[in-house]
């Protein structure tokens, strides 16, 4: 006799420990507000993995035990309202609604060097074409589902919490904090919180030395400032492998790793996301 699955874990949970036996994904803890995380439980069972857009942009869908969840990504310049997804599964297309709440990020005020924040118009064009090559980065998709959506930190370090901080760089106002800066000494190896392929890396005006990785479904990560690169474009990298090495490349105050995540090329906040 076949069981259908959620059926199989409701009997096995009757003597056993019920989560482990059901295959249930580790998820990003939820805030539905600009740079947060929304999850949506899809009502459909099947084994085809559904496709979700948002903004045009395709949005990861996990199977967790016998269901599917979408874990969109809203960017940090999202206003108060709703926000729609269009999802296509086997019960055919419809639209979903959810709401975003209010957060108010703090802004912070940071000293650097004045040619970092009035840039020349060598820098001022670098940095577009490097907006170009990051935006491209954001854009990979992969089908694989990524191993969990818990990362552990990948330094050691003590963790700011300034996502999404207005920041005013020598008294001029710019764009906000898009990801986590962790203080670590220069020279730290900076690990794959889980596993991926390397999407590309280089030498950028703002972020330094800098590497992508794709961990699948459009979760891809960012590491910062770094010392040292470790890794090449196309490289598979198991969660633990050394990245490269904590620094402060480009326009940093000190040594640290900034990470950023990206879901649906929308910068989260990846404090959602630790253990
Ligand atoms: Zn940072």
């Amino acid at each position: 006799m076949r069981i259908a699955p959620r059926l199989a874990c409701a009997l096995i949970s009757l003597s056993l420990a019920p989560l482990a036996l059901c295959a249930a994904y580790v998820l990003p803890r939820e805030a539905s507000v600009p740079g947060g995380v929304k999850l949506i439980r899809l009502d459909y069972e099947g084994s085809a993995l559904p496709a979700v857009d948002v903004d045009g942009q395709r949005a990861m869908v996990v199977k967790d035990g016998a269901g599917w969840v979408a874990v969109i990504g809203i960017p940090l310049s999202a206003p108060l309202s709703t926000r729609s997804v269009v999802v296509h599964d086997g019960n055919g297309r419809q639209q979903l609604e959810f709401t975003v709440g209010e957060k108010l990020y703090a802004s912070q005020s940071l000293k650097v060097a004045p040619r970092q924040v009035d840039l020349s118009r060598e820098d001022l064009a670098r940095a577009n074409r490097e907006r170009v090559i990051i935006d491209a980065a954001l854009s990979h998709w992969s089908p694989e589902q990524p191993d969990a959506l818990r990362l552990p930190q990948p330094v050691p370090g003590t963790r700011s919490s300034s996502f999404g901080m207005r920041r005013i760089f020598n008294g001029e106002s710019r764009n906000p904090h898009t990801g986590m800066d962790i203080a670590a000494p220069a020279g730290t190896p900076v690990r794959a919180p889980i596993a991926g392929t390397v999407i590309d890396t280089g030498d950028f005006f703002f972020n330094g030395n800098t590497v992508f990785v794709d961990h699948g479904r459009g979760l891809i990560s960012m590491y910062c400032h770094l010392s040292a690169i470790d890794v090449k474009a196309g490289q598979k990298v198991a969660a633990g492998d050394t990245l490269g090495a904590v620094g402060m490349t480009g326009r940093a105050t000190g040594p640290h790793l900034h990470w950023g995540l990206s879901l649906n090329r929308v910068w989260v906040d990846p404090a959602l996301f630790l253990p």
